[in-house]
């Protein structure tokens, strides 16, 4: 994951009092410094912001081990708890909210991203095994791969065409004291090939846009090696899967939030009942759930590394001026991405 800080300084002069006061009444600052806050040589404040969520903190806690919420980045406040996942990760509270915690519970979301894909005229018609997993679990199946993947620093999902043995979760685990989960109940899962993809893997926990956008962008891999693309560049490959993970937030963000559709349903007529259960099959979105989605999209945008970033702001430009059925065409054609 590419953390783009962007340097934000304040200058304050000491003396003002009333602008200290003022910072210190800024919520996440007055968590994030304890008694004496820290000056630069020149007497000055100097605080950093996260370029999506302005949240403002010390540098000192990007080295002290201020945990972060491994979906969303923001770092922990001196007042609330993350959730400890038992491989390390933590997370925020607003991201458990709609996290996908087992194999099971992924399913639904597993048969949208199908959906998505039929809409899209790009059926995948075998069945492919897709099990939500521990980070360990992945990382072993990766090593597992005979063909070279390409990856972020820290995977996420996997799409495999081995045959291997996985550990997948079975049941969802409890939030026990400390706010630690427990008793999560995992079974190995012997994978056969009975097509080029084996399984889709994801990691447990995170919140169902995340899990959504990464399952998109592991059966778009799925989709060009079942059918038959030539091995691409990781540019070309991973540029493209990031295309399909960034329109199916789109997609999905542009279902109204919770509020609006509170606020519009009270003024509707009875007729309108049909369109009120299809935005229920999509599920109402939280304020909060919609911000994460245009967060996600924002992480795809501005992806530093050339093979996730770069591939898809090329590709993106590709399927706005060509459409998405000739740039793929194009792709199986010459490797590359329309210019
Ligand atoms: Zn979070
Ligand atoms: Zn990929």
């Amino acid at each position: 994951m590419v953390f783009l800080l962007v340097w934000s300084s304040v200058f304050l002069s000491t003396k003002l009092a009333d602008q200290l006061f003022d910072l210190l009444n800024w919520p996440e600052v007055l968590y994030f410094f304890e008694g004496q806050i820290p000056k630069n040589s020149a007497g000055r404040i100097k605080y950093k912001e996260h370029p999506f969520w302005s949240q403002k903190y010390c540098p000192s806690h990007e080295r002290d081990g201020t945990p972060r919420c491994c979906s969303c980045e923001r770092m922990e406040p001196r007042d609330t708890r993350y959730l400890l996942l038992d491989d390390g990760r933590k997370l925020c509270l607003e991201c458990l909210d709609s996290a996908i915690m087992d194999t099971h519970e992924c399913q639904p979301l597993y048969l949208e991203i199908q959906d998505f894909y039929e809409g899209l005229y790009m059926k995948v018609e075998q069945q492919i095994p897709m099990l939500l997993v521990e980070r360990q679990a992945l990382n072993e199946a990766m090593e597992g791969e005979k063909n070279g993947h390409h990856h972020l620093p820290e995977t996420r999902g996997l799409c495999l065409s081995e045959e291997q043995t996985v550990t997948t979760i079975l049941r969802r685990p409890v939030i026990g004291a400390g706010h630690r989960i427990i008793n999560m109940i995992t079974e190995p899962y012997r994978l056969t090939r009975q097509c080029e993809v084996t399984a889709i893997l994801v990691l447990y926990g995170l919140p169902r846009l995340l899990t959504g956008s990464i399952l998109a962008h592991e059966m778009m891999h799925g989709w060009l090696r079942l059918k038959g693309y030539p091995s691409l560049s990781p540019e070309v490959e991973e540029g493209i899967c990031q295309v399909l993970a960034h329109m199916w937030l789109e997609a999905e963000i542009s279902v109204p939030a919770a509020s609006d559709v509170a606020s519009s349903s009270s003024s509707s007529s009875p007729s309108s009942s049909s369109s009120s259960s299809a935005s229920s099959k999509k599920g109402k979105r939280s304020d909060f759930e919609k911000k994460l989605g245009e967060f996600f999209k924002h992480q795809i945008e501005s992806d530093t590394s050339s093979a996730y970033g770069d591939g898809f702001r090329i590709g993106n430009q590709a399927v706005v001026k060509y459409g998405l059925k000739r740039t793929l065409d194009h792709i199986r054609m010459t490797g590359s991405f329309p210019l």
